[in-house]
């Protein structure tokens, strides 16, 4: 029996290569060629199914997909060059015209800008919703095509009860798509739970190391075919079959991975309980909505006025100032620095987080070297 769970347990299946490579190869190549006039002419016209170019399909990003189709529990998968080249592609791929698209809150600030700088401009109509509205409010549905969720939410980390929205979408015809990057396959998986489409930035938890840059999106076969056919053949956002490589490298340890940033943020979550100048923690855990079944690493923190965040992020010796998360390393990203973010706002700055936040990422070293240095940051601070 397959352990459901246990990601690392699917690789052999998608892996097994006659040589007897432990490691997927990586296929560097731009163009497959073909034996016989034939061949080229029946895959032309698709009539057989060998790989062309790999701007659309390559042996090595293919390894990938079909893990990600796996630990997703969807049919298919396809990469991207970027989370965001993922999102972008899906909605265009199923957008049309006149529609309008329902999404949450405190969405990933890019997702938001997307939205905001390309899509509004072309005449789509956007609504953001908070998780309590989306609940219980099915009427913000009525004409929606597209309900485009994160849960948990980027920042705040607020989660939404999938399977009721799920349900609330379906009953108006519309198609749910969710970026799943926070709690990762490992803790939670969406299709299982209604959602038509789930996203993800594999620049975070699934390449694990802060090592390149990814997305990946994981659906039923038409859907992906859909994409496939429309956005990544037509926008070309492609994943590169090393990224794809390193990927798959990352997929090997992602359940050992989750199950070590859980007990370090289960460990600082308890502790910070405690701690006076902790306002409030955001860090859903498992069982909090249903389907979650674990709390990944990234976490805020909201302090109360004494807590100097500039000297306390200086003074943090293991926590790099940074964005990004998902890595070895961990990461300190003050809220007031992201709400100074120039240009077009993003999402924290559209609808609002406390300036006494602070989003951590809390990596793999050891848990009390990390809580000793948060501590000992904290005594260094006061106002
Ligand atoms: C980082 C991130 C993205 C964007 O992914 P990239 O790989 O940086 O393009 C999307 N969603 C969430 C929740 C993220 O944290």
């Amino acid at each position: 029996m397959m352990n459901d769970q246990n990601i690392s347990t699917l690789m052999a299946e998608v892996l097994s290569d006659s040589s007897g490579a432990i490691t997927p190869p990586i296929v560097q190549t731009s163009l497959f060629s073909f034996d016989t006039y034939k061949d080229f002419e029946d895959r032309m016209a698709g009539r057989t199914n060998q790989a062309i170019y790999t701007r659309i399909q390559n042996p090595t990003v293919a390894a990938f997909e079909g893990l990600m189709a796996k630990a997703e529990h969807g049919e298919a998968a396809v990469g991207f060059a970027s989370g965001i080249a993922a999102i972008s592609s899906t909605l265009l791929a199923f957008l049309k015209p006149g529609d309008r698209i329902a999404c949450v809150e405190h969405v990933y600030p890019d997702t938001y800008r997307f939205m905001e700088r390309i899509l509004r401009p072309f005449g789509v109509e956007i609504s953001y919703h908070s998780a309590a509205e989306f609940e219980n409010n099915e009427d913000l549905l009525a004409g929606v095509g597209i309900a485009f969720l994160e849960s948990p939410s980027s920042v705040i980390f607020t989660p939404l009860n999938l399977p009721k929205v799920a349900q609330l979408a379906k009953r108006h015809g519309t198609l749910t798509m969710i970026d799943n990057s926070w709690a990762s396959p490992v803790f939670q998986r969406p299709l299982t739970l209604g959602i038509d489409i789930v996203i993800h930035s594999a620049s975070k938890y699934i390449s694990g190391h802060s090592d390149t840059v990814a997305g990946v999106v994981v659906s039923s076969q038409p859907h992906i075919a859909r994409i496939r056919d429309l956005t990544l053949s037509l926008l070309g956002a492609k994943l590169a079959p090393f990224e794809a490589f390193l990927l798959t490298r990352g997929l090997r340890t992602l359940n050992a991975r989750m199950m070590q940033h859980q007990a370090t943020a289960n460990l600082f979550v308890d502790r910070l309980a405690a701690v006076p100048q902790v306002v409030k923690i955001n860090s859903p855990g498992a069982n909090e909505v249903p389907g979650l079944t674990g709390r990944s690493g990234l976490i805020s923190i909201e302090f109360n006025d004494n807590v100097d965040i500039p000297k306390f992020c200086d003074a943090l010796k293991h926590f790099r100032l940074g964005v990004s998360w998902g890595g070895f390393e961990s990461l300190i990203l003050p809220a007031r620095v992201g709400l100074a973010q120039a240009g077009e706002k993003n999402s924290m700055q559209a609808f609002g987080v406390s300036p006494n936040l602070v989003r951590m990422s809390l990596g793999l070293e050891d848990a009390e070297d990390l809580w000793a240095d948060f501590m000992s940051a904290l005594s260094q601070s006061a106002t």
